[in-house]
């Protein structure tokens, strides 16, 4: 072990530590699931992604099994090599037919999806516009590709706009080709980004669009088939990006596009190419999560009810919830002392939700964070809007 090293690594947690931005994960010791143990502490579960409670629902658990039975615990290779099953290509299907789209190709997360899909479409002579609150997977993917970069104001169509006109406009140094990269649901606010604006100003300038929807998926739409489907805009989005581990309770990334365009996407994302591919437990879930969507829309009604609920009697009791318009509901405390401290105090009353501070969000916006689910009962959410009121007044957000 080099002593340099881990003094120096040591200071920066040191400096971590002193700014309040150090991560010390608590530990489930059970599912994921509405009601669970936390750190040892019963507790409701405000600040899980598994919207619709899918993580540990029966369907999926029964279909990991089987598929364990008969294919066993692991892949044995890259997708391109001997790692591609049967199940990989009906779950790319299963994708496809659940999005509407021609075709959908799979990864191994949404991060590599995005670390993976961007730098293969945006190559030297390119340019990409960026939302300026993008997802770091985006960020992440747009560092890695040889393109020009632009950021635009948060889901602002006047700034967007602006420098698609700036872009082709050019006498000289026009880029080849432009790509929007949105967020289809923003995680920390909630709100949902303007894609039938988005869309219709790439068609009059030429360009093409990239929307992540981690957080759509499963929430917004017929059926929670996303972003593409609430805005009615099927067919006219290039690359619907996603995941599988918020609401369809698995693990693994996707790209709902054409047939064309997968065929480059697999053959140009190193994060395809190189890493080994899931085993056939996560990927019998993932096509047991659609196929459960596609057949009943049930849960994410019952997500929506909830919301609603929880949102309502949050907003009655005087409570600050930012712009959200989605289950993700933010309780602005606008200070990150009192941000931790609500959070520290509702997991001592058994609510678990976690303060969102910067450099998530800007110093003077900080908040906790209270993700809402299906499998919330009635109960669970009284629990929690009563612990919330109680501490609330402790910490006089409310009166
Ligand atoms: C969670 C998230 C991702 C990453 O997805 P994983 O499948 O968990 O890697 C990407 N983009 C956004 C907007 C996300 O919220």
């Amino acid at each position: 072990m080099n002593k340099k090293l881990e003094a120096e690594l040591k200071s920066e947690i040191e400096s971590l530590r002193e700014q309040n931005l150090l991560w010390l994960p608590k530990t489930l010791n059970g599912p994921s699931s509405a009601r669970t143990k936390v750190a040892g502490k019963d507790v409701v579960m405000l600040c899980s992604n598994n919207y619709l409670g899918l993580a540990n629902h029966r369907v999926l658990r029964k279909a990991a099994i089987t598929a364990i039975k008969n294919y066993g615990a692991g892949s044995g290779s890259v997708r391109p090599i001997a790692g591609t099953m049967d199940l990989h290509i009906k779950l790319e299907e299963t994708i496809a037919k659940f999005k509407h789209t021609e075709d959908a190709l799979y990864y191994n997360s949404g991060f590599t999806a995005n670390s993976g899909g961007l730098p293969a479409l945006l190559r030297e002579g390119d340019a990409v516009v960026s939302d300026e609150l993008n997802h770091g997977s985006i960020i992440d993917g747009i560092r890695l590709s040889k393109a020009e970069r632009h950021i635009y104001s948060h889901n602002n169509s006047e700034s967007l706009e602006a420098k698609l006109k700036e872009l082709t406009g050019r006498a000289e140094k026009k880029p080849n080709r432009i790509l929007i990269v949105s967020d289809g649901v923003f995680s920390m606010d909630g709100d949902i980004a303007p894609l039938d604006r988005i869309v219709e100003l790439a068609e009059r300038y030429d360009a093409c669009t990239y929307v992540d929807d981690a957080h759509g998926d499963g929430v917004l739409g017929e059926n929670g088939r996303g972003i593409v489907n609430h805005f009615k805009l099927e067919g006219r989005v290039d690359f619907e990006m996603g995941t599988f581990s918020k609401a369809f309770g698995t693990m693994g990334g996707l790209i709902a596009t054409s047939k064309t365009n997968k065929e480059y996407l697999l053959n140009k994302s190193r994060t395809w190419l190189l890493t080994g591919s899931h085993g056939p437990a996560t990927v019998a879930a993932s096509i047991a999560a659609l196929e459960l969507l596609e057949k009943d829309d049930k849960l994410v009604r019952k997500l929506w009810r909830n919301t609603r609920y929880f949102k309502k009697r949050l907003k009655s009791l005087g409570f600050d919830l930012g712009n959200s318009q989605t289950p993700i509901t933010p309780i602005m405390t606008y200070d990150a002392e009192k941000a931790n401290k609500l959070s520290v105090r509702l997991f001592e009353e058994g609510v678990y939700a976690l303060p969102i501070v910067f450099p998530m969000v800007a110093k003077d916006k900080a908040r906790i964070r209270a993700m809402i689910t299906a499998e919330h009962k009635k109960e669970d959410l009284d629990f929690a809007i009563e612990k919330i009121e109680k501490v609330g007044r402790e910490l006089q957000l409310i009166k």
